[in-house]
């Protein structure tokens, strides 16, 4: 690898209304490195490599490309200079074919309406050196995604890009796409281009970069030559914990563990490797993992959200949520409460009997509605004026609580939230998190999802842990490191096949 640096970026800042994105990072990519930047969402990966390309300007700090003061208006005017960026959403043009878009807007004088045969001819040339073999007079939009995305990058090399930026390349592709890919990078390298690669997979991370830069709100936490930074490390450094921290404990599972209430078997769809899970009565289980890990699609497979391509919950294949509702009796709050929970103009009341409402199959009374929204308001402790309040007046954690409400009075037996205390004050979050305690006791099982391990360890009896969208593990009676551990994958023999590997995170099945 060659030391030369080819973009520096130094003490680059970046507000926004309300939040200070990029306060002060340093930032540098050399000829000839793989460069992954990592960081918990809205760490500032992205805003970085939007700063780098042209698309916002920075409020301060210095950038230098090739030892020159480099400040794109835009991407279109990086790009001309030497950097690339490959979004997940590709701007090529779907309905040209594949050597169109190859040629897409770069010195059109020259193929243009001319020797198409010629065009071709290079097209196919270019691609081979990708290990790519397509007829390239096809649309691309009838490619692959990962045909897609070479074609991006093979593009992007051909306008003598020094620098590519990869923000997620390889969330769309299946696991033969991502190796190609991979190689590609690897090979990009070699040519002595800068790769810049964002990507939530931590298997990828280690297998091509060289460096990594971490990121966490905003602030540069370091650079690390990648054969020096364990895995725990880096995930310790993404997420601002010290693996040592000793913490309290899972909860103890009751004395006697209730019947199973799910029991999942081998579900999996695209990009989710097949997995088992089993819920009992009364029972807290926290999935653990990155952002981007599987333990929101993990979710959505059980609830029958996304359609599982193989398995069964229950002995039977799930064909809807409705399915997951009516015959498992499970109930789901999804991640983005304002997008798919709540009704923002509707009243407390309204939200709160829109499930019941559903079950019955015919209208709830008024009276009938206001009793139950009534006592859900006392039994949760819902700060609102009264029932008849819009719910979009209301704070972030009482919102939250009246969709706990909404599914509690369909009387669940189990639930799934997925980060329900996202977003919220840390008074609210307590007691959303006494509220699950309180309910489990009584026999409601729950699943919780959340980013905030020590929130999961404190809420679960036992934890499954997700990485690199294959669940990986369960654990009960553990610590803070030990789902770190198991996390960052450094339970494992480094270079132990797959199927090892598996195996070496189910033995820490405890008890
Ligand atoms: P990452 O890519 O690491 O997840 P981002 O760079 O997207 O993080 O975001 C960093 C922070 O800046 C977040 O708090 C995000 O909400 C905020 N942010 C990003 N883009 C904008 C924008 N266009 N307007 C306002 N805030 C933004
Ligand atoms: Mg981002």
């Amino acid at each position: 690898m060659s030391t030369e640096p080819l973009l520096v970026a130094r003490g680059v800042q970046k507000r926004f209304p309300g939040v200070h994105a990029l306060a002060g990072v340093d930032f540098e990519v050399r000829a000839g490195e793989v460069h992954a930047l990592m960081g918990q969402n809205g760490a500032g990966k992205s805003t970085l490599i939007k700063i780098l390309t042209g698309v916002y300007p920075r409020d301060e700090g210095t950038i230098t490309f090739q030892g020159r003061d480099f400040r794109p208006a835009s991407p279109g005017e990086a790009q001309r200079q030497g950097i690339s960026t490959i979004y997940q959403e590709l701007s090529l043009v779907p309905t040209l074919t594949v050597a169109e878009n190859l040629f897409l807007g770069r010195a059109p004088r020259r193929w243009w309406g001319l020797d198409w045969k010629a065009m071709r001819k290079k097209a196919e040339e270019i691609l081979a050196t990708f290990e790519l073999r397509v007829d390239v007079d096809q649309p691309l939009g009838s490619m692959s995604a990962a045909v897609q995305q070479l074609v991006a990058i093979a593009r992007a090399v051909q306008t003598e890009a020094r620098v590519i930026i990869m923000d997620e390349p390889t969330s769309s592709l299946d696991s033969h796409e991502t190796e190609v890919l991979l190689g590609i990078i690897t090979r990009l390298k070699e040519r002595g281009l800068g790769i810049v690669f964002v990507t939530h997979f931590l298997d990828q991370v280690y297998k091509v970069s060289d460096r990594i830069t971490v990121l966490r709100n905003g602030t540069l936490v370091g650079t690390y030559e990648a054969s020096k930074l364990s895995r725990l490390e880096l995930v310790s450094q993404m997420l601002g914990k010290v693996p040592e921290e000793m913490e309290p404990a899972l909860h103890p599972h009751p004395e006697s563990q209730g019947p199973a209430v799910i029991s999942a078997q081998g579900l999996s769809r695209r990009g989710v490797e097949p997995f088992d899970l089993t819920v009992h009565q009364g029972e807290v289980v926290g999935f653990a993992g990155l952002l981007g890990s599987g333990r929101t699609e993990a979710a959505r497979l059980l609830f029958g959200a996304d359609h599982a391509r193989e398995g069964t919950i229950n002995g039977t294949h799930l064909r809807s949520p409705r399915q997951a509702i009516d015959t498992l009796g499970m109930a789901f709050t999804p991640e983005e409460r304002k997008a798919d929970g709540i009704f923002p103009e509707l009243s407390v009341r309204e939200n709160i009997a829109l499930v019941v409402q559903r079950k019955q199959g015919f209208i709830v009374s008024r009276a009938r509605q206001e009793k139950l929204a009534q006592e859900f308001v006392t039994k949760l402790g819902i700060k609102t004026p009264s029932v008849e309040q819009p719910i979009r007046l209301l704070s972030g954690g009482n919102q939250q609580k009246v969709i706990l409400a909404r599914w509690l009075a369909y009387e669940p037996k189990l639930l799934i939230l997925d980060e329900p205390t996202r977003g919220i004050d840390v008074g609210a979050k307590g007691e959303i998190e006494r509220l699950i305690h309180q309910l489990s006791q009584k026999g409601l099982s729950v699943l919780f999802i959340s980013a905030a391990l020590e929130e999961v360890l404190r809420i679960s009896h036992r934890i499954a842990v997700f990485r690199d969208r294959k669940k990986v593990g369960e654990l009960s009676r553990t610590t803070l490191p030990e789902v770190m551990k198991m996390i960052a994958g450094e339970e494992q023999p480094a270079g132990a096949p797959e199927a090892e590997k598996r195996a070496a995170g189910e033995g820490k099945h405890a008890s």
